[in-house]
């Protein structure tokens, strides 16, 4: 059977080896070394580092975002209940 397909193939967490700057916040946000960070990998192969407080957001948004996927893939009720 083929393989299911993964969204967030383009997702990790690393833990950062030194600093590293937070994307969504570059000057008010840093990752120090030894923190785990989001990494999204975009088309490009670059590489975008998010702390901790900008991930959980970030994956935040994708729950929901999977939650009105969902809802919208839920066949119709027949009895319209
Ligand atoms: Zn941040």
């Amino acid at each position: 059977m083929a393989q299911i397909r993964s969204l967030l193939k383009d997702a990790c967490i690393e833990i950062a080896e030194r600093k590293r700057t937070c994307h969504r916040n570059r000057k008010g946000h840093s990752i120090a070394k030894g923190e785990p960070c989001l990494v999204i990998i975009e088309e490009l192969g670059n590489k975008k580092n998010y702390c901790t407080t900008c991930a959980a957001q970030i994956l935040a948004k994708v729950e929901a975002d999977l939650g009105a996927l969902r809802c919208e893939l839920r066949p119709p009720d027949v009895d319209g209940a």
